[in-house]
């Protein structure tokens, strides 16, 4: 089963073209390739599934009434959670995806039903596509842990188990939110030169990540191999690991973070599926000088197909920028390719001690930093070399008040038709007063 989960068919066709015009301009994010799932509603109407197409949705609750797709995983694909979807497995997603691309493929039927099975974008409120059960944040950027560990140690920056595992921690499922919800600056406690203090957040940060949404179930005690990994992959999106640094160096040691991440984590709202990402599949990046990981963390099909071609970006549009009238500043440009660890391997070591992952269950990759300047992929690496200069003259240490982050990106293989994971993004709102009694 798993060769045939990994090669190209018909769907990913780079001369595919859509019905809906706006889906075959060169700048798309969601052409006829991508097709990622979501939850949407309008004013009014109760949630359901959606498939981004162009700058349109498409219904499925619609295309379903109107016999245009069927059977379980478009029934599952249509209701307001992904979940039931998600527990089918990736058969069931590729056979959905055959579907919808014949359905949106220029020359289909459905074309003349436009009116009745599309939303405009623009009057779709995004919903979180799935209930998360669980979330566990990695840490799988070489670079991010170093630049940041060499504040420590610079002779050793690294975790001590950093290149023979992926190292994690399990997060906060109950506070992950949909891009476009804004953040509250949290109040919390650290130390500072005059003694410990509780108050706001003076440091906070955003982590770059790429969100890994699980498939299947495996049943507690029974591990899942690395033959058997990438069919628990169901897709991606891109994730806000919010951060309040001062917090989280006060709190950290020696159980990790609690109250720095828990405020809040920001997800974009579109689910680009493993299908999908075919195309842009690269082989796990390798460090000269590491030795490769340990059997039961390396197969073939990591070698070459483990990692993923995603150029990530961070835009950062601050009060007075929008005041003026000017467009956000980019702060990061970085590729997941970089990753010390792909998502396939995030999965069997997570599941090596018997956990069971559920369908639905979500995993960050941990902020994606790259080896260059401009690959930094959080405020805390970027201001090593001091604080940011911004183009209208602002400058920053950590987010203000005000300030939105957004995030970017976009999928890319020569050859192939680039596909774009939407926005995550979100604004920062001031600290709630502590109440009184
Ligand atoms: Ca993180």
């Amino acid at each position: 089963m798993l060769a045939g989960m990994t090669v190209l068919d018909s769907t990913h066709d780079p001369k595919l073209r859509a019905w809906v015009r706006s889906a075959n301009a060169p700048d798309s994010e969601f052409p006829i390739q991508n097709l990622p799932l979501g939850v949407f509603s309008r004013d009014g109407e109760a949630p359901r599934g959606g498939v981004a197409i162009g700058d349109q949705v498409l219904d499925l609750r619609a295309a379903l009434k109107a016999g245009l797709i069927s059977g379980e995983a478009a029934e599952a694909a249509a209701e307001p959670r992904l979940n039931r979807l998600m527990a089918m497995g990736r058969p069931a997603s590729r056979d959905l995806r055959a579907q919808l691309s014949r359905l949106l493929a220029e020359g289909s039927d459905a074309a003349s039903q436009g009116d009745s099975i599309l939303v405009p974008m623009s009057a779709a409120r995004m919903q979180l596509p799935v209930a998360i059960a669980n979330f566990s944040d990695f840490m799988a950027s070489r670079d991010h842990s170093s630049r940041l560990g060499a504040r420590r140690d610079p002779n050793s920056p690294l975790p001590q188990a950093f290149d023979s595992l992926p190292v994690a921690y399990h997060s906060r499922a109950s506070s992950v939110h949909v891009s476009g919800e804004p953040v509250v600056r949290p109040n919390g406690q650290w130390k500072r030169k005059d003694g410990v203090h509780f108050g706001p957040t003076e440091a906070l940060d955003y982590e770059l990540e790429l969100a890994v949404w699980l498939a299947g179930e495996n049943a507690l005690g029974v591990p899942v191999p690395m033959s058997r990994a990438p069919e628990r992959l169901f897709g991606y999106g891109l994730l806000n690991d919010w951060s309040a640094r001062d917090v989280q160096r006060w709190e950290m040691p020696p159980l990790g973070p609690f109250l720095a991440k828990s405020l809040s984590t920001t997800i974009s709202p579109w689910v680009v599926t493993a299908e999908a990402m075919i195309p842009f599949e690269v082989p796990a990046a390798r460090t000269e000088g590491v030795a490769p990981p340990l059997p039961y963390l390396d197969s073939e099909w990591n070698r070459a197909r483990g990692g993923l071609a995603i150029a990530m970006e961070v835009w950062l549009l601050t009060s007075r920028m929008c005041a003026e009238g000017s467009g956000p500043a980019r702060l990061t440009a970085t590729d997941f390719m970089h990753m010390a660890w792909t998502p396939a391997q995030m999965v069997t070591h997570h599941a090596t001690n018997g956990c069971n992952l559920l369908p639905g269950d979500l995993l960050g990759s941990g902020t994606c930093s790259g080896p260059t300047d401009e690959g930094r992929a959080c405020m805390a690496e970027i201001i090593l070399s001091g604080p940011i200069h911004l183009p209208n003259g602002e400058t920053r240490r950590f987010l203000e008040d005000g300030d939105e982050v957004i995030f970017r990106g976009r999928a890319h293989a020569e050859g192939a038709v680039s596909i774009g994971f939407g926005e995550c993004r979100a604004q920062i709102l001031p600290a709630p007063a502590w109440p009184a009694d």
